[in-house]
């Protein structure tokens, strides 16, 4: 896993420490796609998948095309699977990359992305990476444009807030019939993270951060219990 040291949002859960993704040169190196995938190649014994990580991956988002045509170039694009995270926070990927450079990702069977919904709700997201609650509306409108481009797109949610909402199911059920109207097997695609404690989280967790952390277990729960209800996921027993 290589990270970018910069990150536009401050999750409370983040498991990286905060002066890590301030893109501190003090704390960081620039370093070019090919320098990294040559790092990766000299390790002895090199995972078989290579994760672009972060901080979020997508304020650079030539780094994964880089990296791709690096692994293509060494002739290891067959033995290794490439991974990108984003935080779908922005749409530098389509204001900056080429069409050329977005099919290539798109169309390469050693690619994969995965966008990470940070909540199941306006409240849950501000709550979770002190951002502007609009911008949960905006993490589904770049999961609506990326499924255009990348219909395999795999989603993390983090399904943490203070406390259960009232309307909790109903919550839920909004949220996975967006994801499956989007896309019909997006909600059987969508992984519910398990949010834990870090070192680096342990000192900024507050009361409702601790409490957070209990409400997820049920709604993890009530989320497993809704997603039979949606197309395309698999009935127990079968392969
Ligand atoms: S978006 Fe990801 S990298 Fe950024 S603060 Fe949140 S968890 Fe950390």
């Amino acid at each position: 896993m290589f990270q970018n040291a910069a990150c536009n949002w401050r999750c409370w859960y983040c498991f990286v420490p905060f002066n890590l993704l301030r893109a501190d040169p003090g704390r960081s190196e620039w370093v070019s796609a090919e320098d990294l995938v040559e790092k990766y190649l000299a390790l002895p014994k090199r995972p078989a998948i290579l994760d672009l990580s972060g901080g979020q991956p997508d304020l650079v988002p030539e780094w994964a095309v880089w990296t791709l045509r690096a692994l293509i170039d060494r002739g290891v694009d067959t033995t290794t699977f490439l991974w990108s995270d984003d935080n779908l926070s922005n749409d530098y990927l389509f204001r900056y990359l080429s069409n050329d450079d977005i099919e290539l990702l798109a169309h390469h069977p050693a690619y994969g992305r995965v966008g990470c919904l940070k909540g199941f709700d306006r409240d849950s997201f501000a709550f979770n990476t002190a951002a502007a609650p609009v911008l949960f509306e905006r993490q589904l409108e770049l999961v609506n444009r990326l499924v255009e481009r990348f219909p395999n797109l795999y989603l993390y949610v983090t399904l943490t807030a203070p406390e259960i909402p009232r309307d909790a199911d109903a919550t839920l059920i909004r949220l996975l019939s967006t994801l499956a109207d989007i896309n019909a097997g997006l909600p059987a695609r969508t992984v519910p993270l398990q949010v834990t404690t870090f070192t680096p989280t342990l000192p900024r967790m507050r009361p409702e951060h601790r409490a957070a952390l209990k409400v997820q277990t049920e709604m993890v729960y009530r989320w497993n219990s809704l997603l039979p209800q949606f197309a395309d996921v698999p009935t127990q027993g079968s392969a």
